[in-house]
């Protein structure tokens, strides 16, 4: 879990696979450089653990700050060193080679160190943090984000969020209607300014205002903690889908119309992806000790999913629980592949056994995807008749 190397010239640094994504953006911010990409739970998640995720498939991987300017963290990998159920070391530079082990849930290899491409601090910094009033607005912003050249990080959240966050005594701007949506915008100054100009402009046109850029500073210092409204729950049911932002406002008003009526606290968090898409994390606020009630809440999950898929997009992740969803986080092909690659790398099944490919129970056998159908099927019974 330490730093190894590190070239200035050829942008990039090398490190154990144990060492938290936040130590090694510690270790550059000195030398006056920064990580393109890293997930929001950079504090304690790993360079390895993050790499194997699944996110947006085989090859590609998870997503995160960063990615709406330098894509998955596929994209961003120089090298890696694995070594596979045979006992083999591998050293991997060609980026067909380095795929097998990228978003892989780690059944293909154990990754062991990993060289990032890194990025030069940018001469410009601006946040910005803006509204929008309806679905719509949000939309459009969302999509000129998307386009633009030095965003570097974006999210929203809808105006549930920010109340849900107030109540607990958590950052939030008062007084939001509709959606709230922050970009830090980083390069060249003249970039930047541009871009930051148009973004206020369009901001004016669809309705919304632009807050003080001290707001928005606050918001960028929050952005590794989005999962504190988890005190509001004890549970959250998330969801998590990647949709084209041209389907936006129609993906929002689907989830609204699923979300449960009456007193259940509900809201949404959104991260801008690598064009054209954005991440959705519908969340509902639950409590595990109650239950059936709480069993039958998750049949969101899988509602929350086929409204993605609906709109063109895709779960986000598969892991253990989730191995229902492989095919369509990797699609057909990458399936078959990552099958492949699984008897190739690891015939004798000793690493992440029962996990990626198939969700394998603790009796031994693999529970068949009808199975989990007719589960969710059921929960989402109990849910409609009130349980
Ligand atoms: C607050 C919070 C924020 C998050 N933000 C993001 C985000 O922005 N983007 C995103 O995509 N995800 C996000 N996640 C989920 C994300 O996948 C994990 O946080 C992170 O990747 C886990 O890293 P970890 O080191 O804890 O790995 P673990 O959770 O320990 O492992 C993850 C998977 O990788 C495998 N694995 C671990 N190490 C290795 C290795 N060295 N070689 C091979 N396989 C390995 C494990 O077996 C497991 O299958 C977030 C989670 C939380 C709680």
């Amino acid at each position: 879990n330490q730093i190894h190397d590190f070239s200035a010239d050829g942008e990039w640094i090398e490190a154990g696979a144990g060492t938290t994504w936040e130590n090694v953006e510690r270790y550059l911010e000195k030398k006056g450089f920064s990580l393109r990409v890293y997930p929001t739970s950079m504090p304690a998640a790993t360079l390895g653990g993050w790499i194997a995720s699944s996110g947006s498939g085989l090859g590609a991987g998870g997503s995160g700050v960063g990615s709406v300017m330098y894509g998955p963290v596929g994209k961003n990998l120089a090298g890696l060193e694995v070594v596979t159920g045979l006992g083999e070391i591998l050293n991997l530079s060609e980026p067909e080679d380095i795929a097998d082990f990228v978003g892989a849930d780690g059944i293909t290899g154990f990754i062991t160190k990993v060289r990032l491409k890194i990025r030069k601090k940018p001469a410009s910094v601006r946040r910005t943090l803006i509204t929008a009033p309806d679905a719509e607005g949000a939309q459009r912003l969302v999509e000129a984000i998307g386009a633009m050249k030095s965003v570097y990080f974006a999210q929203f959240e809808d105006a549930s969020m920010l109340e849900i966050k107030t109540s607990l005594g958590l950052h939030a701007p008062l007084g939001v209607k509709g959606f709230l949506l922050f970009a830090s915008l980083e390069g060249d100054a003249e970039t930047v300014r541009s871009e930051c100009d148009q973004l206020k402009k369009m901001t004016g046109e669809c309705g919304g205002k632009t807050l003080p850029e001290t707001e928005a500073q606050k918001e960028w210092e929050e952005r590794l903690y989005p999962m504190r409204v988890k005190r509001g729950g004890p549970t959250v049911i998330a969801g998590e889908f990647m949709a084209p932002s041209s389907r936006l406002a129609s993906v929002l008003k689907d989830v609204y119309s699923e979300f449960p009526g009456g007193a259940a606290k509900r809201a949404i968090h959104g991260v801008v992806i690598e064009a054209p898409d954005v991440m959705l994390m519908p969340q509902i606020f639950s409590d595990e000790r109650k239950g059936l009630k709480f069993l039958a809440s998750l049949a969101y999950v899988k509602r929350f999913n086929d409204i993605g898929l609906r709109h063109g997009g895709q779960p986000y992740g598969v892991g253990h629980l989730n191995a229902f969803n492989a095919k369509a986080v990797h699609g057909q092909a990458g399936y078959d592949r990552l099958k492949a690659l699984k008897k190739k790398y690891d015939p004798g099944d000793i690493i992440n056994p029962g996990k990626g490919i198939e969700h394998r129970t603790r009796f031994g056998f693999a529970a068949p995807p009808f199975l989990y159908n007719l589960s969710m099927f059921g929960l989402g019974l109990f849910r409609r008749l009130g349980v």
